[in-house]
């Protein structure tokens, strides 16, 4: 049931957005409800999406345009103003809000500095309200909703999962521009970058590359907890090259991950 959904729900992003829908987080998906949960507390369930994150405040609204709001407009069904993902007051999924951000789909301040528990936790929670099971008997245009909901949601999670990305996103709402693409020219880092890879390369035990892994990984909190101040001094050019040498980093973490 849940392939077929998640079929659906890539055809909506694709649809909706003009570009390709990437791959659904496949382990963290939770498992589609039992049918007594699907057909008794559908409309119950809906109807709770807002009180279970609570309402954005305007604070931590993205848009600062005038009539912005707090990131909920006028409900589109019974006309109930706030309506965020869902109407609090009819339980109508609501069409995809551009002025929501991320943070504001998981009830976070907008900060580099989030716990990566709760995130998971509200991931989960947010996915089982859209699921396609749970919407069926709603109209074809409020399942177009449900689904482009929850691509939002897949997205916001993978984002703000991740360090790096985070930290990407974060400059984004920023206005601040990072090319991706941009190599650091520093020797030491280059070295160290083929050093580690050599020693990936010929390590024969899980033990030792356990420990090159744990190495690794200090040194990408090391360039995260400098982003992250950096950040706070808004002194961006400093946080875009910590995003770039944390990239480096986390391709060395994916080297060793891929072969443990
Ligand atoms: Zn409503």
């Amino acid at each position: 049931m849940w392939r077929r959904g998640a079929g659906l729900l890539r055809l909506h992003l694709a649809a909706a957005t003009g570009r390709r829908a990437r791959r659904p987080l496949a382990p963290l998906v939770p498992a589609a409800p039992s049918p007594s949960t699907a057909s008794s507390s559908c409309r119950q369930i809906l109807g709770i999406f807002r009180g279970s994150i609570g309402a954005p405040s305007g604070s931590r609204c993205l848009s600062n345009q005038a009539g912005g709001g707090g990131g909920g407009g006028a409900c589109w069904s019974c006309g109930a103003t706030g309506a965020f993902l869902s109407c609090g007051s009819c339980g109508s999924v609501q069409p995809v809000d551009p002025a929501v951000d991320y943070f504001q789909i998981f009830g976070l301040e907008r900060e580099y500095n989030i716990k990566d528990n709760n995130l998971e936790r509200r991931y989960k929670e947010w996915q089982k309200k859209l699921h396609p099971d749970l919407v069926h008997s709603k109209s074809e245009k409020e399942r177009g909703y449900a689904a482009e909901q929850s691509a939002l949601v897949i997205d916001a999670y993978r984002t703000l999962s991740n360090p790096l990305s985070r930290a990407l996103y974060l400059l984004k709402l920023e206005g601040v521009h990072v090319d991706e693409e941009k190599t650091i020219n520093d020797p030491e880092l280059l070295m160290e970058m083929m050093e580690i890879r050599e020693a990936v390369n010929d390590v024969s035990d899980s033990q030792t590359l356990e420990k090159i892994q744990s190495q690794v990984k200090k040194k990408l909190e090391t360039w995260s907890g400098s982003f992250q101040e950096a950040f706070d001094q808004k002194d961006f050019d400093r946080a875009i090259e910590a995003t770039q040498r944390m990239r480096y980093y986390e391709r060395a973490v994916e080297e060793t991950v891929k072969k443990l």
